[in-house]
């Protein structure tokens, strides 16, 4: 899909203001009119807010999936594991049920997929229903039930896939994604002297490629050259390798010449955050700050880079291309190799901290 913006005109633009007028985001006067205007795009704005995404106040394929399944609550339709799976908040607020009453429904994306079906059917099994993993009144009205005997207990803790554990502590045998920020026609940030964020990004994957498969790592890409490559289509390449991490990389940029550093974020949808993703983020950001940059923090965001696949998934922004100083770092010769160098060993510190699989702990692997 086209990203729609300001000056944008037609039935898109329509269905866009009645989703977001459903969601109670203000129109102004002009209401639903098919015409993008400042109100259309304040309001695109607010709802990215809210949600955790990217604002641009322009409707790219992120923000038009989450307006889509916004729109679902509940009880609208019959869940089930199928292809394509059911993807909404239905179905995040199926999850978050679940897991507040402990079984294990994963990591809260809004999305039916084996986890939810195995928490479902174990539900279904403890409650004396039919264990068929169809989400409909029956199994919702016992879920209701249940959710209000249960009320005032702590939530658990949902652990990530494999609950966070690794198959071994080194780099070695590993399946790693790498996804290369924007391309093609679509620069990203640009800095006062032409670095594209696109280009920067990109050098830094190839170089982390080459890293990581001298460390003995299966790496994917999801671009290798200078290409535009939708959205959806870089989670699909990272779901397919079933890769243990993904590291997607990319560039800051603020209209501010002072902002400066280094930033990474994990996934974060409400209250749910990968608690792996955070870890990982810290001790790659660490290492950044070793290497030069300045660290600022890490942080949760709902980008569809991170919350479609499983894998644990960190985008990593090194520095402002809008900073004059951060540009003149990146001019320097050995950028690329201190960078690289550094979020590879951030990964290997990660591994080297985590308990593995075969050391359990009562979580299922
Ligand atoms: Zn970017």
């Amino acid at each position: 899909m086209r990203n729609l913006t300001l000056g944008d005109r037609g039935r898109e633009v329509s269905d866009v203001q009645k989703r977001l007028l459903t969601q109670g985001f203000e129109l102004g006067r002009e209401g639903v009119d098919g015409y993008y205007g400042p109100n259309t795009r304040l309001a695109v704005r607010a709802f990215q807010q809210r949600r955790g995404l990217l604002v641009d106040g322009e409707v790219g394929d992120n923000t038009w999936r989450e307006l889509v399944e916004t729109g679902y609550t509940l009880g609208d339709r019959l869940l089930y594991l199928r292809e394509p799976q059911f993807r909404g908040d239905d179905v995040l607020g199926l999850q978050v049920k679940l897991n507040l009453l402990g079984f294990n429904a994963g990591a809260e994306r809004g999305v039916y997929d084996e986890d939810v079906e195995r928490a479902v059917l174990d539900f279904q099994r403890n409650a004396g229903l039919v264990p068929d993993g169809i989400v409909g009144p029956v199994t919702l009205a016992k879920l209701e039930a249940l959710r209000k005997a249960e009320s005032g207990r702590e939530g658990k803790k949902i652990p990530d896939r494999y609950g966070g554990r690794v198959a071994a502590r080194s780099l070695a045998g590993q399946v790693v994604a790498l996804d290369a920020g924007h391309g093609g026609p679509d620069t990203g940030v640009v800095s006062a002297s032409g670095l594209t964020e696109k280009d920067v990004a990109l050098a830094l994957v190839l170089r982390l490629d080459e890293l990581l498969r001298a460390d003995g790592c299966q790496v994917v890409l999801t671009r290798s050259g200078d290409q535009d490559v939708p959205l959806y289509e870089r989670t699909e390449t990272v779901m397919a390798a079933d890769a243990a991490f993904m590291l997607s990389l990319h560039a800051n940029g603020n209209d501010s010449p002072e902002a400066q550093g280094a930033a990474c974020y994990y996934f974060q949808r409400s209250h749910y955050f990968s608690e792996r993703g955070r870890r990982l983020a810290e001790h790659i950001g660490a290492r950044l700050d070793d290497a030069g940059a300045r660290f600022l923090g890490s942080f949760g965001r709902n980008y569809g880079i991170l919350r479609e696949p499983k894998a644990i998934g960190l985008l990593v922004e090194p520095l402002f291309l809008t900073s004059p100083a951060d540009e003149g770092w990146a001019r320097r010769p050995g950028f690329v190799d201190r960078v690289a160098a550094a979020i590879r060993a951030g990964l290997a510190d990660y591994l080297a901290r985590t308990p593995l699989a075969s050391e359990r702990g009562g979580e299922r692997p």
